[in-house]
């Protein structure tokens, strides 16, 4: 898939099992009405991936991974490779997401490894970065992304999505102002600039971290904001099509 301008991806990070892929199917049904400049995509577990694929049937929606390891092939018990995750259908994986940053302790060299190998195989990456609460409120949060960016983000951006998601946003049901997302995403956008030149400004920078129906309005019509990474809203058709509707308006 080459990177379009606009990009929904729901993390459905450990839920789900074959039951739910009655809601991926509804999913795929409405995103066969969707702009063309506008995708969706849903990333289940690993084991859902093929079946989610199936699912998903011919239309539009894209199926994601969540996770790969950087390697080919080798002794990395429980992990899952580029290839594996394109045999089943993967065309994006995410990269960098803050709880594997937390809590599998991975850098930003071991992040940018992964984006490489999954933009070398021919997916997508949507590389995450995002500040702590402790660092915006120390006035930390543009350096600590600006070094998550400098650190985790392959040599080019063909096939490359950004995601802002602050830490303290997720799963918490509170979100930045639109004044901060705006700032953020204004740097960010800063940084892909000049780190790639045109195909920078031409990557999606998604914003994440408790997006629902009730604010993805105002959350996707931030300047800068080309799309949602969203997590428990996109357990079920009903609210992820909800903001991925928001998207269109
Ligand atoms: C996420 O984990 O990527 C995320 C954005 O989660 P939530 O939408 O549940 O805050």
């Amino acid at each position: 898939m080459d990177t379009p301008r606009k990009l929904i991806a729901g993390n459905w990070k450990m839920n789900g099992t074959a039951a739910a892929l009655a809601e991926i199917a509804a999913m795929a049904d409405a995103a066969r009405d969707l702009p063309p400049n506008l995708t969706v995509a849903v990333c289940p577990p690993a084991t859902l991936i093929d079946r989610a694929r199936v699912a998903a049937g011919e239309g539009p929606l894209i199926v994601g991974a969540q996770d790969v390891h950087a390697e080919p092939a080798g002794a990395f018990t429980g992990s899952v490779s580029v290839e594996m995750l394109a045999d089943a259908g993967a065309k994006l994986v995410i990269v960098g997401h803050s709880e594997r940053r937390a809590d599998c302790g991975e850098t930003n060299p071991d992040v940018r490894a992964k984006a490489e190998a999954v933009v070398a195989a021919g997916l997508t990456a949507v590389v995450c970065v995002g500040e702590t609460e402790a660092e915006r409120d120390a006035g930390d949060a543009l350096s600590v992304i600006a070094g998550q960016l400098d650190g985790s983000l392959p040599a080019n951006a063909t096939r490359l999505a950004v995601a802002y998601e602050p830490v303290w946003a997720i799963g918490t049901g509170r979100t930045p102002t639109a004044l901060q997302i705006a700032e953020v995403h204004a740097a960010i956008r800063s940084d892909l600039i000049a780190r790639y030149g045109d195909a920078g400004a031409a990557t999606p920078v998604l914003y994440g971290g408790s997006v629902k129906p009730s604010n993805a309005t105002e959350l996707l019509h931030v300047d800068n904001v080309d799309g949602a990474l969203v997590g428990g809203a996109s357990l079920t058709a009903a609210d992820f099509l909800a903001i991925v509707r928001a998207a269109v308006r």
